[in-house]
């Protein structure tokens, strides 16, 4: 299966309604956004001077963000999507701000800690030179202004004043496409909307041809030309909503697509599925997936 979610054929139903705003889950999960977005500032600020390829590292702290955005999504049961949506880019813009907030206190430290270092040496051996030190900046402004000015090195060049504040830009755009897409992901996922738990695995296998055919005909589902296939069955953990079964031809063209299931349909394919088991036709039988959790 490629992961996707594939409109259902007419004859079968559109699935869950969308997850509705549920106060509690979704001021959890934005109260939890905030520490997990500074905690991604800081290893951010800790690994830049080490690994920070051009173009890409914006997009893979983005990526790492949206990540744990989504598993957070996950316990909190938070499937919201303008809130999943409104967080991301509230928490991308901690990011990025805590990243230059860090940077300014470490560039600030590091002027301290050269000051109070002459202001030793010249009560120890006299006359020291101090003139010459920069003063630290004195807001977080200041600071980027000042980094702006000093300019930053870009492909052998280095780019000064505005150049550098789009630069800056760029990135804090490059982060939030990157953050979003695993949230995106997540959100596309089927959610129980009456029990608020996510859509998970409850059963799954391969299939014979000859089975798989009479099943994908009877949900409505795209053909293969030939090869067996794998299926999976879905289900909320309160099973109160309906069954999603996925389909994945083993030839490579027919491709993964998935269904939404009433109980007569979703009866009648556990019944074919059930002969399979009982024909011996399938090697192994299919596996049931343990129960739990969000
Ligand atoms: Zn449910």
């Amino acid at each position: 299966m490629n992961g996707s979610i594939n409109s259902p054929t007419p004859s079968t139903p559109s699935g869950p309604a969308p997850a509705g705003f549920h106060a509690a889950s979704c001021a959890v999960w934005l109260a939890g956004a905030l520490p997990l977005s500074l905690a991604a500032a800081w290893l951010a600020v800790l690994i830049e001077p080490n690994f920070a390829p051009l173009v890409v590292f914006p997009v893979l702290v983005g990526l790492c963000l949206g990540a744990v955005l989504a598993g957070w999504m996950r316990l909190c049961r938070m499937a919201h999507r303008k809130t999943a949506l409104l967080g991301v880019l509230a928490a991308v813009a901690v990011l990025v701000g805590g990243q230059h907030y860090l940077a300014y206190r470490h560039a600030q430290s590091q002027i301290d800690e050269r000051f109070a270092f002459l202001q030793r040496a010249q009560l120890e051996m006299g006359e020291v030179a101090i003139a010459g030190l920069p003063a630290p900046p004195e807001s977080l402004v200041g600071f980027l202004r000042q980094t702006a000015e000093q300019g930053r090195p870009l492909a052998g060049h280095v780019v000064r004043g505005a150049g550098v504040w789009w630069w800056w830009g760029l990135e804090a755009a490059l982060t939030l496409v990157g953050a979003v897409v695993p949230v995106w992901i997540a959100l596309r996922r089927p959610f129980c909307p009456r029990c608020r738990t996510w859509y998970r695995v409850t059963r799954g296998g391969s299939i014979d041809r000859q089975t798989a055919h009479e099943i994908a005909d009877r949900c409505g589902l795209p053909q293969a030309s030939s090869g067996a296939a794998k299926y999976r069955l879905l289900g909320c953990r309160a099973g109160c909503a309906l069954t999603a079964f996925e389909l994945s031809w083993d030839e490579s063209t027919a491709g993964s697509h998935c269904v939404f299931l009433d109980a007569p349909r979703r009866d009648e394919v556990l019944r074919l599925l059930e002969r399979v088991i009982l024909d011996g036709a399938i090697s192994p039988p299919a596996r049931e997936v343990g129960r739990g959790g969000p």
